[in-house]
């Protein structure tokens, strides 16, 4: 079949097991391999659902700029939408994610703002917002998707990736894991799942150093994309019933496993996504089904710890 354009090659993802991360007792552990999306990232899904969503309702058209705070992935995923259909698109990012995102959306033929991280994501992510309603403000052609609080986020989770999960699967599934950033993955894919089976145990996952649902302090981690020091307007904060704090040390460790035990490239927080879903494999034992979410490829992590020098190990 020949796609009218890259937008309509995107989705679909397949669903991987784990073989030689999981122990013979566990359970069996699926991971949704985002890393082949279209975009190179989980986000290009929310990116089309939140564009197609206003130009349906009317709130977009030839001279919109879209305007987007985003610690990455959003933002590529905005600038892959805005070359396709004409927008002009500005992020505006921390200066502390990877410098392949800014690189990326600029590839893309988007402009990027950077907003400097003085050690706190959640402060940060606050000043790119305000910097993206001030533009609102100024000028009436930008819309923001305001990734944050806009439903259609969770609703490209709900019918898009929690779907396929369900679909590919074919069986029931007891347990679902992975990190929160704006919280659309969890809540959609969390309420599709319940949907299909209302026991399927749903697990968060936090960087240690910025627990902000578990009550912790915010600092500053690398596990980028997740634990933005903020507590999202979007996420349904009933459909998780534990939170699981996991260190840079072990989402680094266990996303390198991924790359070679498992042959899976994908960034720092399919790790942390990774980290907790083995635990809850344990937990759940031998005959149940775990699954989780591997959000971006280990390509834009370059620049990061994820790569440093191993001496082949
Ligand atoms: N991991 C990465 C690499 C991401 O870019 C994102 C998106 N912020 C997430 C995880 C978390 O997804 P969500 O925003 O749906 O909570």
């Amino acid at each position: 079949m020949i796609a009218d354009n890259v937008l309509e090659a995107a989705g679909n993802t397949p669903l991987i097991r784990l073989n030689r991360m999981t122990g013979k007792e566990d359970a069996e552990v699926l991971v949704k391999f985002e890393a082949v999306n279209i975009g190179g990232s989980i986000k290009t899904r929310t990116a089309m659902k939140m564009i197609e969503t206003a130009e349906k309702a009317g709130r977009i058209h030839k001279d919109t700029i879209i305007v987007e705070p985003t610690s990455g992935n959003q933002g590529i995923g905005l600038a892959l939408i805005g070359a396709v259909k004409g927008y002009r698109t500005i992020i505006i990012m921390p200066d502390s994610v990877s410098e392949e995102r800014r690189k990326l959306v600029q590839h893309y033929g988007a402009e990027v703002r950077v907003i400097h991280d003085e050690g706190n994501i959640g402060e940060c992510i606050g000043k790119c917002l305000k910097a993206a309603e001030k533009m609102a403000e100024e000028n009436p052609h930008v819309f923001v998707p305001q990734q944050f609080e806009n439903p259609a986020n969770v609703m490209a989770h709900r019918e898009g990736t929690g779907l396929e999960i369900i679909r590919q699967a074919g069986k029931r599934i007891d347990g679902f894991c992975c990190g929160i950033g704006t919280g659309g993955t969890i809540t959609g894919v969390g309420e599709a799942l319940r949907e299909a089976n209302p026991r399927t145990e749903i697990w968060a996952v936090e960087p240690e150093h910025a627990a902000i649902l578990s009550g912790g302090e915010v600092t500053g981690h690398i596990q980028m994309g997740i634990g933005d020091g903020l507590i999202p307007r979007i996420l349904n904060q009933h459909i998780y019933s534990d939170i699981v704090r996991i260190s840079d040390e072990e989402a680094l460790e266990t996303a390198r496993q991924l790359a070679g035990k498992e042959g899976l490239m994908c960034g720092i927080s399919s790790g942390s996504n990774v980290a907790v879903a083995l635990r809850m494999a344990k937990k759940l034992g031998k005959g149940k089904t775990v699954v989780t979410i591997l959000p971006d490829t280990a390509e834009r992590y370059f620049s990061t710890q994820l790569f440093e020098d191993r001496n082949g190990l």
